[in-house]
């Protein structure tokens, strides 16, 4: 929206008026066809339409541009009014200027900075409307530091306030001690159940291997009482045969008397009779 054209001293030229809304340029932007606009007022009409509201041509946001410079020199020198005229502000100055004296503007009705105050006065009237500002705060002055609503001044006890304070410190601490403490025990509870799962299949494992263990040891058993059977039936066809051996040595001790037999034998060729032994 443009500046009232009832602010302004002095005869104003066409081309600084706004094709949209007639007053003033304000931040002025203008099309490829040379028409100006405030840029709230354009930007208000592209939302709807696609052309200059003033010869209908196709017009595009993008295709805006900055007013040219000696249009820009003409608006900034036009002599213009406070807007806080009708309060009482006198004060006169070129365009360029105006938002300078806006921001502080002693006519000017601001809202007080006290946090929770929602009294609106004027600039001027600011300093007198603080000193019975409910809201106004301070710091005390004796000592504890706190901000201090000047309503709260007579029964402002530094130390209860402190120790109020230091409560809230303390319930605050307890809070976060108490989320860490939570945070640990869910840590430990996750820690406690891996390490029950390890000792488990660990246990598991050790099962295994024991019953595999147990296998062996029949297995050895089996193989050593195999090893034993074998050694006793050694041991006994080594009886055997020492026996064998025994017998045998005596029957060849007793046998030249008994077993040698003579006989007498005619040979055949020459009829002579030999004598042949046999054993
Ligand atoms: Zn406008
Ligand atoms: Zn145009
Ligand atoms: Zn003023
Ligand atoms: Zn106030
Ligand atoms: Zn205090």
């Amino acid at each position: 929206m443009g500046y009232d054209i009832e602010r302004f001293i002095g005869p104003i030229n066409d081309g600084l008026l706004c094709c949209i809304c007639r007053d003033v340029l304000e931040d002025p932007l203008q099309a490829p066809c040379e028409h100006a606009f405030c840029s709230v007022c354009i930007h208000g009409w592209l939302v709807h339409e696609n052309f200059c509201p003033e010869d209908r041509r196709t017009l595009w946001a993008s295709e805006l541009k900055p007013i040219f410079r000696y249009m820009k020199n003409d608006l900034n020198q036009l002599q213009i009014r406070c807007k806080n005229t009708r309060a009482g502000c006198t004060f006169v100055c070129d365009l360029e200027h105006a938002a300078a004296h806006d921001r502080e503007c002693p006519f000017d009705t601001v809202e007080c900075p006290s946090v929770g105050c929602t009294v609106m006065v004027e600039r001027r009237q600011m300093e007198e409307h603080l000193q019975s500002c409910e809201f106004r705060t301070r710091e005390c002055p004796r000592g504890c530091g706190l901000p201090l609503l000047s309503t709260e001044d007579a029964d402002h006890n530094c130390i209860a306030e402190l120790r109020t304070t230091l409560e809230l410190l303390r319930s605050e601490m307890i809070c976060k001690v108490e989320d860490q403490k939570q945070e640990m025990e869910l840590r430990l509870d996750a820690q406690r159940r891996h390490m029950v799962q390890r000792e488990s299949a660990l246990q598991s494992q050790v099962d295994e291997l024991k019953s595999q263990m147990s296998r062996l040891t029949q297995d050895v058993q089996i193989l050593s009482d195999k090893e034993k059977q074998r050694v006793e039936e050694t041991q006994r066809l080594e009886l055997e045969k020492k026996e064998l051996m025994d017998l045998l040595r005596s029957l060849h001790i007793r046998e030249p008397e008994e077993r040698i037999i003579t006989k007498k034998h005619i040979c055949r060729q020459c009829h002579k009779t030999e004598k042949v032994t046999l054993l």
